[in-house]
């Protein structure tokens, strides 16, 4: 069984509505399609998103497909991809960094291998613990009675009782009674948690973050920059609402820092931020090591993406804050046939062969941006 060819397309994927964060409003969500081939014909297939082009992280659409078609296909082709651990630990000699781009990589080849032997995907790492996971919807509306009316919805369809507020984006204060009149309204049937994306300063998160606790929020996530673990690790011994680091907790060199300096006492999971899903693996046992609190991420992947995140997750013992990945629910259409389950609160966990997702072509040629160079294995 060999690598035989790898072929990325960009594809933008219409919202149902404008999705409101602190660095973009998304109303089409631009996502990255791998498709590895081997020499018998069988196919896998991954997604990774990516958010307001480079304004999320350094990892945008177009150099993700560029790096991939590049730099790591050439790299790839001609191996078995039963030894993808092998494969990408020989790609991180010669590609630096570049997560999101061996996301891509990795996870086409753990679909491909786990197809092979008819078998999902979670099966290659260790099996499944949960076969359903509780799962927040984000309230980004911008508006605040449009979000107590989404909110209430949710509620009463038993889709959501956890609800993330994107709060980075306009005035701090406002903001902060934008939540305080969201959790009034919804009282204790939800759980409320906050996202500020980087956007504030230390002065203001101190204000922020006390008005946040008292108003009973649960969680407040990366009020600090990325780069301020200082700040974020005083903000961490101050409050007693716990602080989770994202965009901070890429790497797993990252996450140990994290985990060594307390700056935040939990963290999102995202593969695409880890690079793959053998090395998020790595950061949850840093995370299961250190006492951090684990959060189950997104990048608000659409039905194929979702599903591998959904199988990683489904392999984690203890997801204190659940998981986030609501990605499929916001997209006006999906690049699978088959659909990703949402009831009773929780997200149903895809288990057929690979990540249990049938592709659908022609969707996915439908809403390409552009066609690679497909490179093969000669002979
Ligand atoms: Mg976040």
């Amino acid at each position: 069984m060999k690598i035989r060819s790898f072929e990325v397309y960009i594809l933008d994927l219409p919202t149902i509505r404008p999705h409101q964060l602190a660095m973009h409003t998304i109303t089409v969500q631009t996502i990255v399609v791998g498709c590895v081939t081997d020499d018998e014909g069988r196919e896998g297939w991954s997604e990774v998103a990516t958010i307001g082009g480079a304004s999320y992280g350094e990892s945008t659409p177009e150099a993700i497909k560029a790096n991939i078609d590049t730099y790591i296909t050439p790299l790839i082709i001609g191996q078995d991809p039963n030894h993808f651990d092998r494969i990408m630990n020989d790609v991180a000699k010669l590609v630096r960094g570049n997560y999101f781009a061996k996301t891509v990589v990795e996870n086409a080849i753990i679909d491909l291998a786990a197809k092979a032997k008819n078998i999902p995907a979670f099966e290659l790492f260790g099996g499944q613990i949960h076969k359903s996971l509780p799962i927040a919807w984000t309230l980004a509306s911008g508006n605040t009675e449009k979000d107590i009316e989404e909110a209430q919805e949710m509620l009463e369809k038993k889709r959501h009782n956890i609800f993330k507020l994107k709060i980075g984006k306009g005035d701090p204060f406002k903001n902060v009674e934008h939540v305080r009149s969201i959790k009034e309204a919804l009282g204790d049937a939800a759980r409320l948690t906050v996202d500020v994306n980087q956007a504030w300063d230390e002065d203001t998160s101190n204000y922020c973050i006390a008005a946040l606790e008292a108003a009973g929020v649960s969680m407040v996530e990366q009020p600090l920059a990325a780069w301020d673990f200082e700040g974020m690790s005083r903000l961490t011994a101050k409050f007693n609402v716990p602080i989770m680091a994202d965009e901070a907790a890429t790497s797993i060199q990252d996450v140990f820092r994290i985990a060594k300096y307390r700056a935040g006492n939990s963290i999102a999971l995202k593969p695409c931020k880890h690079g793959g899903m053998t090395q998020t693996k790595k950061v949850v046992g840093i995370a299961e090591a250190s006492g951090l609190g684990l959060y189950g991420g997104t990048m608000i992947e659409s039905s194929l993406g979702t599903a591998a995140c959904a199988q990683l997750y489904s392999t984690i013992s203890d997801m204190k804050f659940g998981t986030e990945i609501f990605g499929p629910l916001l997209f006006k259409d999906n690049v699978t046939v088959n659909d990703i389950k949402f009831e009773n609160f929780e997200v149903i966990v895809p288990d057929g062969p690979g990540f249990g997702m049938e592709i659908d072509k022609e969707k996915v040629k439908h809403y390409a941006r552009e066609f690679s160079g497909k490179q093969e294995m000669m002979n």
